[in-house]
């Protein structure tokens, strides 16, 4: 019999779960998009998108999805034939610098593998070795949601400073943004790209790329851009359309206008960081319980090294995707495919999964996620501790006390 009537969980990491009151703040009539409120919301929207970002710098807003942000942030930075130090830690990093190639980008890669986070002293190895600072940016994944590994953003900052190099620090956080910690200006980020549909809780549709002074004037000298793409505008508009380069995405804003008011006045970044580290915690005690016996393991090792809003895990011999149809036929659950772990359409791939904890989650839902792996292990008879359930458990009651 199955169990999933009711309300869907989908725990895949993006789109991650809408607060109803951002799909409410939706559900009107399109405005004027020539003045009035949509100027109001335009100026507010950007402004609290610097406060997310802990940045002073300044912030273009695009409609597309991550994709369309990561070509955003090469087009404006890079000019033909200009070469690029790529730090890869699992697929999306792959697929940025693999993008910015096809862009014409002379794409260097530090490959890091898919368990490790990118180490700083093979950075500054790579940036001394570029003895006329031919490198013009850096480019880093906050938290590659293939892996599930969270790199260390100012320490790669530092890394580049020790090495004397002048490169750009440009940062992938569409998965990390309003659920790792991430401080643009006082890491020394200069580029940072974002898309709606994570940690800021909005349906997928808005990529945001913030820049700093210093890239500003990168950009000046750069020769890629083409009109749809250029941040100025955007970023420095006298007319409302300019912020988009054309219509608004309307009802776009008025979401984001309401998660963003969620995440800056009601809760709070610091309370949100702390939040998913709780919840990060309690998928992480479940499956090392789990794990000690059959074939289950957490992908990234180093409880430091874990991203806070995805986990990739590994449960052998298929049972990951079986638990996964399990829990989406029987349970009303839905959660991430492995990716990038093994090739596509090989048995292996079926040995990996994600769960994703992002964005709009608290404590049933996450404990709810883990209950019903737990009883799908069991109903499918996959090799496991008992027990996930309660050091979840324990997780929580841990974390919630310290709030
Ligand atoms: C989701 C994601 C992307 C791609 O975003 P799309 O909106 O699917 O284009 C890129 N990088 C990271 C780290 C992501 O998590």
């Amino acid at each position: 019999m199955s169990l999933a009537q009711g309300r869907p969980y989908l725990a895949i990491p993006g789109p991650s779960t809408m607060p109803d009151r951002v799909l409410a703040a939706m559900h009107r009539p399109a405005p004027n998009i020539y003045e009035g409120e949509i100027e109001e919301i335009a100026a507010r929207v950007a402004a609290n998108l610097r406060r997310v970002a802990m940045s002073s710098s300044h912030v273009a807003i695009y409609i597309a999805n991550g994709h369309g942000a990561w070509e955003a942030s090469i087009s404006n930075v890079f000019s033909r034939g200009d070469k690029a130090l790529s730090l890869v830690t699992g697929r999306f990093g792959n697929i940025w610098a693999r993008n910015a190639a096809t862009m014409g980008v002379d794409v260097q890669r530090l490959e890091f593998g898919i368990k490790a986070p990118a180490d700083p002293a093979k950075v500054e190895e790579a940036l001394r070795a570029d003895k006329d600072h031919e490198i013009k940016a850096v480019l880093l994944t906050h938290v590659d949601t293939a892996t599930s590994v969270v790199n260390d953003v100012a320490a790669i900052r530092a890394a580049i400073d020790a090495a004397g190099h002048p490169a750009l620090l440009m940062v992938d956080c569409i998965a990390s943004l309003g659920c790792d910690e991430f401080r643009m200006d006082d890491w020394g980020v200069d580029v940072m790209v974002a898309a709606s549909q994570k940690g800021l809780m909005v349906p997928p549709g808005l990529g945001f790329v913030w820049f700093s002074d210093k890239a500003l004037a990168a950009s000046r000298e750069a020769d890629l851009v083409t009109p749809y793409w250029d941040w100025q505008p955007r970023a420095f508009p006298e007319m409302v359309y300019q912020y988009f380069g054309g219509t608004s995405p309307t009802h776009h804003l008025f979401g984001l206008d309401e998660s963003l008011k969620m995440i800056l006045e009601e809760e709070g970044l610091t309370h949100i960081w702390a939040r998913h580290a709780t919840l990060a915690s309690a998928v992480w005690a479940a499956f090392e319980t789990w794990g000690q016996e059959g074939d289950i393991a957490l992908n990234i090792a180093n409880p430091t090294h874990r991203a806070h809003s995805v986990t990739a895990a590994r449960i052998g011999a298929g049972n990951a995707q079986r638990l996964r149809s399990w829990l989406e036929r029987e349970a009303g659950v839905t959660l991430g495919i492995g990716l990038g772990m093994a090739e596509p359409g090989t048995p292996e791939a079926n040995d990996f999964l994600r769960v994703a904890h992002m964005g709009h989650v608290n404590a049933h839902m996450t404990l709810g996620a883990l209950a019903t792996m737990e009883a799908g292990m069991q109903a499918l008879k996959i090799p496991h501790n008992p027990g996930g359930i309660a050091a979840a458990a324990g997780a929580i009651a841990k974390g919630a006390g310290q709030a």
